[in-house]
């Protein structure tokens, strides 16, 4: 459904993900099963409240981990949560049509891609070609990182480099500035911890 403003403040949402994480790690997530009604509901049309760019990680599914529900997430997940023209096209049509009023970029600690982009550019260790064409959208990200830092210390930089340079990059995007000059919309950065299944936002 197109809607003119969306009635979930970014605010809110930003605290509806955070209240998610916080019941997913207390073990008292609410989703044990679907109610057909709500099926038949969500079958009208959907109104997510936030937007998520993640990594394709088995172990970062953001639905369970914000203990969310159908309907309420618009997610895209691409390995080493990074921009493309299919991605760009999906963020636009949440932001032009579903009009969700928080944007996450979501990455998260021990990311394949994020090691195997930092293998790449520092040791010279070549992946196969359409995996290096998804690593080269990471590579500006890394860059300015020293390469000589201790592995675990070098690994959560580069993941949250990643996301911080993907968030640059969106919010220089013509559709970004005139969203957050008109509406308000938010974007955050966010990194989940693998080992604690804690999401850190980057406010
Ligand atoms: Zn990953």
């Amino acid at each position: 459904m197109a809607v003119d403003v969306h009635p979930v403040s970014p605010e809110d949402a930003l605290q509806r993900l955070k209240d998610g994480n916080a019941r997913f790690l207390r073990g008292e997530s609410h989703f044990p099963t679907v109610q057909t009604a709500v099926i038949e509901d969500l079958a009208q049309g959907q109104q997510p409240y936030a937007t998520i760019l993640g990594c394709s990680d088995s172990r970062v599914p953001p639905e369970l981990v914000f203990d969310a529900h159908l309907g309420e997430l618009f997610i895209v997940r691409v390995a080493g949560n990074v921009l493309g023209p299919s991605v760009y096209g999906t963020l636009q049509y949440a932001g032009a049509h579903l009009k969700t009023p928080l944007f996450v970029v979501m990455g998260h600690e021990g990311c394949g891609a994020v090691q195997a982009a930092l293998a790449w550019h520092f040791d010279g260790h070549r992946a196969k070609s359409r995996i290096e064409l998804l690593l080269e959208n990471i590579v500006p990200a890394i860059d300015a990182i020293d390469p000589n830092l201790p592995e675990d210390e070098l690994m959560r930089a580069a993941v949250d480099a990643n996301v911080r340079h993907t968030l640059q990059v969106l919010l220089t995007t013509p559709e970004a500035r005139a969203n957050h000059a008109t509406s308000g919309i938010r974007l955050v950065g966010a990194i989940y911890d693998i080992k604690t299944g804690r999401v850190r936002f980057l406010e």
